[in-house]
């Protein structure tokens, strides 16, 4: 059985969906995730939370992918199909889409994974050996 104390759980009133969007803190919301661009703390600057343990694997980049691969088809076909735009513009359009879009996408997504993982206290497994051995 998995034993938890209510006290050392960090305080849970940010939404994780609010934090993901902001890209901030999710233990106090108020100071940045993330600097270099996509590199996260090791602790909050501004709560001094411990964002060490923060592992969203690559799940955030699994959904950028997806959602803004659509996004970039969708936006290509329109521009090319319906507004017939040359080659040349639509490159650098979509380029310039899927550059700023990932980036943006990448931040949104990631912080809402860790947000989540902290929300939810989600962590490594481990097996206490006393226990596993009696
Ligand atoms: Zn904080």
């Amino acid at each position: 059985m998995l034993e938890t104390n209510e006290t050392d759980r960090p305080r849970r009133s940010v939404s994780p969906y609010k934090a993901g969007i902001k890209s901030v803190c999710p233990h106090c919301a108020a100071a940045p995730l993330f600097h270099n661009i996509l590199e996260v703390y090791e602790t909050c600057p501004g709560c001094g939370f411990d964002l060490s343990a923060a592992d969203p694997g690559d799940g955030a980049q699994v959904f950028v992918i997806l959602v803004l691969g659509g996004l970039c088809a969708v936006l290509g076909f329109v521009l090319y199909g319906l507004l017939d735009m040359p080659i040349w513009a639509l490159a650098l359009t979509l380029g310039v889409f899927a550059l700023i879009g990932s980036v943006w996408m990448l931040r949104v997504f990631k912080a809402t994974l860790i947000a989540l993982q902290f929300h939810h206290d989600a962590r490594q497994g481990s097996v206490d050996e006393q226990k596993a051995k009696s």
